[in-house]
């Protein structure tokens, strides 16, 4: 009973700061598309210094393509942080699927396939995407599967339609992390 009344109270507070809160976010930060209420995750890129510009247009085909969520370079806030490094495995993301964890770009691979197609499939990761080898080059998550010469680096419209569903109810989780590895050079990322 206690509970209830506190909790009453408490939504009766927020619903009186309602129209100020509002008021105040629409005059300091007018968003892009003030009518979506997209989730936004922080990156931090520096742990990745040779790729930050790759980095940046494979976020921006995401951000260009979904509505639900969006990647903003803010290392102070960062859930996600990119590296760069030599391994064998080649490129992997180590995440939860929501919006937390890492992606590691490997020199090597970053050097044979195309750059921003990796950036943008590990990023894929991170917002919820599973590999698909097997799938065409109009399909990111189709990794390294339909070789080098495969240059697409923007998610086909299956891709944008699952990541905007998994992120129609904000962020979820955090879950459970997995490493999502990218076998080798000459196979897949
Ligand atoms: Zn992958």
């Amino acid at each position: 009973m206690i509970r209830k009344t506190f909790l009453s109270a408490a939504v009766g507070a927020a619903m009186i700061m309602a129209p100020m809160a509002t008021g105040q976010a629409a005059a300091t930060t007018a968003p892009e598309n003030p009518t979506t209420a997209a989730t936004t995750v922080y990156y931090d890129d520096s742990g990745a210094p040779s790729y930050q510009s790759q980095i940046a247009q494979g976020v921006a085909n995401w951000n260009n393509s979904v509505s639900n969520v969006q990647l903003v370079e803010n290392a102070s806030a960062a859930t996600l942080d990119f590296y760069e490094g030599n391994d064998p495995n080649g490129s992997y993301a180590y995440t939860d699927g929501h919006g937390n964890g890492y992606i590691f770009l490997d020199h090597t691979q970053m050097g044979v396939y195309a750059p921003v197609r990796i950036t943008a499939h590990e990023t894929g990761h991170v917002l919820g995407l599973p590999d698909n080898y097997n799938g065409p080059c109009s399909e990111l998550m189709s990794g390294g599967g339909p070789g080098p010469s495969c240059t697409n680096a923007n998610p086909n419209a299956d891709e944008i339609g699952r990541v905007n569903s998994l992120w129609a109810n904000g962020r979820q989780g955090p879950g459970v992390f997995t490493r999502i590895a990218e076998p080798a050079v000459t196979a897949a990322f």
